[in-house]
């Protein structure tokens, strides 16, 4: 086990910070802290072909990952997804170069897991007792399976109405979880407060800067999966964005290491029309978002899409520009007829993210924002398995 993990620095106003003790944000701005590597000693021993060699395992990636000693690993089997074409989708709407990263298999059936396996290993290794986090449904079962997995206790706040499978989900794993009258960021106030009072370990979106780490290995193995030629255009259900700024971030780090060249792909953020906090900042050329007000009519299937306001909007829409990509909104309506249709069509139930995903693809095809020959990964973030109020409802 050889980590090259160096400091911590600030993702908006570059501060440096020592990471041999718990770090959340940032002391001087409040900002999102990242993990810095030493990239040129990481290359040494991390390499596509060592990679290849040492399995599936997300932990293949050692050196770029932020824990120190293997005993700390707190795992599930956590392992490389399968990116699937959609040959059949593909000729019907124009894209022959049409794929989707399904990410349905991971443990706890998202795409949560591989930033939590990440943070609750971290959290071990500084000796946490309790780790915390506000949800909005699969990053709480996550984290309460990881501690429970760690020996930890977890303690979970989620909005009343959260889906039913992931509250009966954090139930199995712990007795403390707590329903609140209200949003992602409500359940967020009450988990600063036990993190101030009760000493729990911080483990919300963007405020831990771990489960970043683990979500960017979704952007290795892009580059693995693709021969290190990154598609044109990324399609990326996006909530909190770890997942958006943790690719992003991998597409840094394999260029400093000499695996990829300068050519990004163009990262699409896709929100439902139920809360779309980044597609109106987009269009309104903001590089912040407004608190998406839940008086205008906020409802989404698509749970893990319900931020109101992403604590790293500024970071996020830096990554949109930066890519000359965008941010694009789907219905609610469009969502659930998309779920049935790819299920019949390709043989995968979506989860309603991944489903606002491959019908933002249609979209922008149509509108021409994707040209035919270009490559389109979509993700496909989680199990539609998860969503039972939704299937039933199509029964
Ligand atoms: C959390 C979640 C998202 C959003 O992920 P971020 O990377 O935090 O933006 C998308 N899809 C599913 C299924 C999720 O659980
Ligand atoms: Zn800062």
């Amino acid at each position: 086990m050889q980590t090259y993990l160096s400091h911590l620095e600030c993702s908006l106003c570059s501060a440096e910070f020592p990471y041999h003790t718990p770090r959340f944000v940032c002391e001087s701005c409040g900002g999102a802290l990242f993990v810095s590597y030493d990239l040129s000693k990481a290359s040494r021993t991390l390499s596509p072909a060592r990679v290849k060699q040492r399995g599936v395992s997300l932990w293949r990636f050692r050196e770029v990952l932020p824990v120190q000693h293997e005993k700390n690993i707190v795992t599930l089997g956590e392992s490389m997804t399968p990116v699937l074409h959609f040959e059949k989708t593909g000729r019907k709407i124009g894209l022959p170069h049409l794929y989707v990263k399904d990410e349905s298999m991971l443990p706890t059936g998202s795409f949560k897991s591989r930033g939590m396996t990440v943070a609750v290993s971290k959290a071990k290794e500084f000796g946490a007792h309790t780790v915390a986090a506000p949800s909005a449904g699969n990053a709480g079962g996550a984290l309460a399976a990881y501690a429970a997995r760690a020996g930890m206790e977890s303690v979970l706040v989620v909005p009343r109405d959260t889906p039913e499978i992931n509250i009966a989900e954090i139930r199995q794993y712990t007795d403390h979880l707590y329903l609140i009258d209200g949003l992602i960021h409500d359940a967020g106030a009450v988990i600063k407060k036990g993190v101030v009072e009760s000493g729990w370990y911080d483990c919300s979106t963007m405020k831990e800067p771990c489960r970043v780490e683990g979500k960017k290995i979704m952007g290795y193995e892009v580059a693995e999966q693709f021969n290190r030629v990154l598609p044109d255009v990324i399609v990326y259900p996006t909530g909190g964005g770890t997942g958006l700024a943790g690719m992003w971030k991998a597409f840094e780090e394999m260029e400093t290491m000499g695996w990829i060249d300068e050519k990004r792909p163009r990262m699409i953020a896709v929100q439902s029309s139920g809360c779309p906090p980044l597609v109106r900042a987009w269009r309104r050329n903001a590089e912040t978002c407004e608190p998406y007000n839940p008086a205008w009519g906020f409802q989404t299937i698509a749970s893990g899409l319900r931020v109101p306001k992403p604590f790293a909007d500024r970071l996020l829409l830096g990554i949109l520009k930066k890519s000359r990509g965008s941010a694009v909104e789907v219905s609610e309506d469009k969502i659930k007829d998309a779920m049935r249709y790819y299920a019949r069509e390709e043989g995968l139930i979506f989860c309603p993210e991944g489903a606002a995903a491959m019908q933002a693809v249609c979209d922008m095809k149509e509108r021409d924002e994707i040209k035919e020959g270009e490559s389109v990964l979509v993700y496909n973030t989680g199990s539609g398995l998860k969503y039972i109020e939704l299937l039933r409802r199509e029964e």
